[in-house]
């Protein structure tokens, strides 16, 4: 049973908070124009070993000369080997990682962050509803799902981007497929080779059948895209404390102190990223039915 917006707060380990940890980058996947998956290993291996993570959490991860960016974990929390990082290269921080190459070293600090409620979420029904670079922070989610598929009801994965090369993960859809995940993904724009479903995200949630009652929302991306699914989500009478969503503000310590990322009464790096809709609700303009 869902609770309340507060269940899925996660244990930092403090020594992390402040001071940036080394992590060699141990390979580099190209995933569409202009982002890649940075796989880090902390150059300690006692580090690496006890480095753990919740779906959902991010690191900051730090260049020296140019600075810290939030970043979501992207693999799998069961996999203690490599933390996994799909980084938009969008500015200072992100084009300086995007010049390091497999060998190089970055700081990380974290996990920071709340997680997706993948516990309380067990016997429900899951919608996933996402866009462009808001998959990453949900796959850990889908990975957590699978590895414990018989716990949960029916699962869809609803995913637009823009076009066909701007989805992510492509080679992966067979195999959540096979793990009995509905997914479903849509583009902006469809070229002659696209066969699939046009159109953005929130549309296409209106046209899947849901049962309110016992399916939890989970929603991440464009913020405007955000608005649209919850409001959708609403009037299909998902209470608002089955909708969950990640947010992104411009942060800067990652823990609660400067109050670059503030909304509201919450800091979105201490308290998010990831909020129970209820608690967002007075503070996010989308109207309840
Ligand atoms: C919790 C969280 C998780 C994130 N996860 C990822 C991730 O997995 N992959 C990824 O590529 N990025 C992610 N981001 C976004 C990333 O932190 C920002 O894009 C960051 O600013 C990049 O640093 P930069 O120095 O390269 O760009 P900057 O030089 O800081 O900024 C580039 C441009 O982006 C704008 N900007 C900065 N931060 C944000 C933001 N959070 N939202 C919207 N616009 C912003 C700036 O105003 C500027 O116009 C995440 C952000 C948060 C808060």
């Amino acid at each position: 049973m869902i609770t309340s917006s507060t269940d899925q707060s996660v244990e930092t380990n403090t020594n992390h908070l402040l001071e940036p940890h080394w992590a060699e980058i141990t390979a580099i996947t190209p995933e569409i124009e202009g982002v890649s998956t940075y796989w880090l290993k902390f150059t300690d291996p006692l580090e690496q070993a006890a480095y753990s993570f919740q779906p959902g959490q991010f690191n900051m991860v730090y260049v020296p000369g140019f600075g810290e960016a939030a970043i979501s974990i992207c693999s799998d929390s069961q996999d203690r080997s490599l933390i996994g990082h799909s980084i938009r290269f969008v500015g200072n921080v992100t084009h300086a990682i995007s010049r390091l190459k497999v060998g190089d070293v970055v700081g990380l600090r974290g996990p920071f962050g709340t997680s997706w409620p993948v516990k309380q979420m067990e016997g429900k029904d899951v919608f996933i509803a996402c866009g462009g670079i808001g998959l990453p922070p949900l796959r850990p989610a889908l990975y957590h799902i699978i590895r414990n598929r018989e716990k949960y009801g029916k699962v869809t994965l609803l995913y637009g981007a823009r076009t066909a090369s701007d989805l992510m993960y492509t080679n992966e859809y067979d195999s959540w497929r096979e793990a009995n995940i509905d997914v479903q993904v849509t583009v902006d724009r469809g070229d002659s080779s696209w066969n699939g479903r046009i159109g953005v995200v929130p549309m296409w949630f209106y046209n899947f059948r849901i049962d309110p009652r016992k399916t939890a929302v989970l929603t991440c991306g464009p913020e405007i895209m955000i608005r649209f699914v919850i409001f959708e989500a609403l009037a299909r009478r998902v209470p608002p404390e089955s909708i969950y969503v990640s947010l992104e503000r411009n942060m800067k310590c990652g823990q609660g102190s400067c109050g670059h990322c503030q909304l509201g009464p919450y800091f979105i790096c201490k308290d998010g990223p990831v909020f129970r809709f209820d608690a967002l609700q007075p503070f996010f303009n989308v109207e309840e039915f």
